[in-house]
């Protein structure tokens, strides 16, 4: 299977060279040339395997260059470091019609672990298949999530270096300590003096910079990034939807043929987008219902076909999904034009030029065959976590932006349909407003309560604080400096 760029004029790579590549020349992602189908025995052939064993047989329909046990073992290496490893993701029952899939049991209680415990095997390889022997220093921006799931994914791994950047006061206290309390003797990890954007920025100008790319060449290393826009990030995500079908017929909630919807709390449209490509490849999928917070440039787009990203950011109770220019849509209008290369340059160059696009008709009535789309505000995810507790199960915020989106469509469509909820992070993450939320508020609290409301949610609520959070101001403080956004290059050069 070859790799194609979302823009159309750059060549076909492997999965590989795709993989190592991030981003394509003409600045466009990768998508595979075409999407493999899996039928009933396939499927069912799933049902009796492992996590790492179904991630690994449907890997191997898109990663075409790694053989399939390269990819057992690396799936075995990175979902034995889940909590209960044969089942990294399951699928529990909420009530007769809504299951959650929990993608928070991996090393750092965020879903981005189900692509970031694997993804540092398969860079690796792809650096040995394609005859690089430098090591890949993997550089991150991180606004909390992201830098903690890489840090983790990457601790470690021989042949590779992380560097993490997060912006000094722009992360929760939970998120700070577990970033610099990272172990691991290839992590480098700095507070920035600034926002969210200086750290991304100052991120930027390392890549671009020419005369540090060959000081780094030199000592044979190779700079990369790990963020949503690798497929290689992307593809791992697509198993859990099709593990998730497997866990419901183990179940007995489904028989094999019955349509089952998928509700995601969506910001970069990565998450939802492996969901596409799960319903895309044949598994009986239904409507893809994508979530959003106030940030509703996608409930807007998804509605309207136009996508316009000029409008305020709103900080919310879900700050994940946060976001205004959702990267993996680009992969969406590739599929859905039919890889119409020019097409798709032409509404992302519009999209920097105008800050906006809009996409045919006959686009707009795809999209609005596969997928349905609402939004809602922090009261209502402060609601949907005080009722699904009432119900039994305690959500976190983002989750609780689905589980309200989910409610409110149903309410509009009658539509009652079993459906599978992404559940993304664990509540311990976001302790500080699911506590907030079953005290009966309606607004955040403005301070940041420390690790201590830990103890208060778990004391509230009888559920255990999740190991990787527990006792997390007791662990060693190993990464205490701060930069100026100017010195980040020379930090992250010292660092190793
Ligand atoms: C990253 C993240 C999301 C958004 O996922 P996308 O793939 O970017 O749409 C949702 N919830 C949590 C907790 C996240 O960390």
């Amino acid at each position: 299977m070859q790799f194609i760029s979302t823009r159309g004029s750059s060549p076909a790579v492997s999965a590989s060279e795709a993989i190592l590549n991030g981003l394509a020349p003409d600045g466009g992602l990768y998508v595979p040339e075409y999407i493999p189908s899996v039928d009933r025995a396939f499927v069912e052939s799933l049902c009796p395997l492992t996590y790492a064993e179904r991630a690994a047989k449907v890997l191997s329909l898109y990663l075409s260059d790694y053989t399939h046990s390269e990819l057992l073992e690396y799936a075995h290496a990175a979902y034995s470091r889940f909590e209960t490893p044969d089942t990294a993701a399951p699928t529990v029952r909420l009530t007769h019609n809504t299951y959650v899939l929990e993608l928070y049991h991996g090393p750092t209680c965020a879903f981005k672990d189900m692509a970031l415990t694997i993804l540092p095997h398969l860079l690796t390889a792809a650096m040995r298949k394609n005859g690089i022997s430098d090591k890949v220093m993997i550089l991150v921006a991180t606004s909390g999530d992201t830098g903690k799931a890489a840090l983790a994914g990457f601790a470690d791994v021989p042949g590779t270096a992380i560097t993490v950047f997060y912006p000094e006061d722009g992360v929760s206290a939970v998120q700070k300590l577990q970033m610099i309390t990272q172990s691991g003797e290839n992590v480098s990890v700095f507070a920035v003096k600034g926002n969210f954007d200086d750290a991304q920025n100052g991120v930027k100008r390392i890549f671009s910079d020419r005369a540090c790319a060959e000081r780094l060449a030199a000592r044979g290393i190779r700079l990369s990034s790990a963020n949503s826009i690798n497929w290689g990030r992307l593809v791992p995500q697509i198993v859990y939807y099709i593990s998730a079908y497997c866990d419901l017929l183990n179940q007995n909630a489904v028989a094999y043929g019955d349509t089952v919807d998928i509700c995601v709390p969506t910001g970069n449209f990565g998450n939802i987008l492996a969901a596409f490509y799960a319903k895309k490849m044949g598994v009986p999928l239904g409507r893809l219902i994508c979530a959003s917070n106030e940030n509703n440039v996608l409930t807007e787009f998804l509605q309207t076909g136009r996508y316009d990203r000029l409008r305020d950011f709103r900080k919310t109770s879900s700050p994940s999904m946060d976001i205004l220019i959702s990267s993996n849509v680009e992969r969406l209008l590739a599929e859905l034009s039919g890889h119409n290369g020019s097409e798709v340059a032409g509404m992302m160059s519009a999209l920097v030029s105008e800050g906006s696009y809009t996409v045919s008709e006959e686009l707009l009535r795809s999209i609005r065959e596969l997928f349905a789309a609402g939004n809602t505000d922090d009261a209502g995810t402060y609601e949907a976590i005080r009722a699904t507790y009432s119900a039994g199960w305690l959500s976190d915020t983002h989750t609780a932006v689905a589980l309200k989106v989910l409610e409110n469509y149903r309410a509009r469509t009658g539509e009652d349909r079993i459906t599978v909820v992404a559940s993304t992070a664990s509540p311990f993450k976001f302790a500080i407003d699911v506590n907030a939320a079953l005290e009966g508020s309606e607004v955040r609290p403005d301070l940041d309560g420390g690790t201590e409301i830990l103890d208060t949610l778990s004391a509230k609520t009888g559920v255990s604080i999740p190991e990787p959070l527990s006792g997390l101001d007791s662990r060693e403080k190993r990464f205490k400096v701060s930069v100026e956004p100017a010195d980040m290059l020379s930090a992250m050069e010292g660092a190793f």
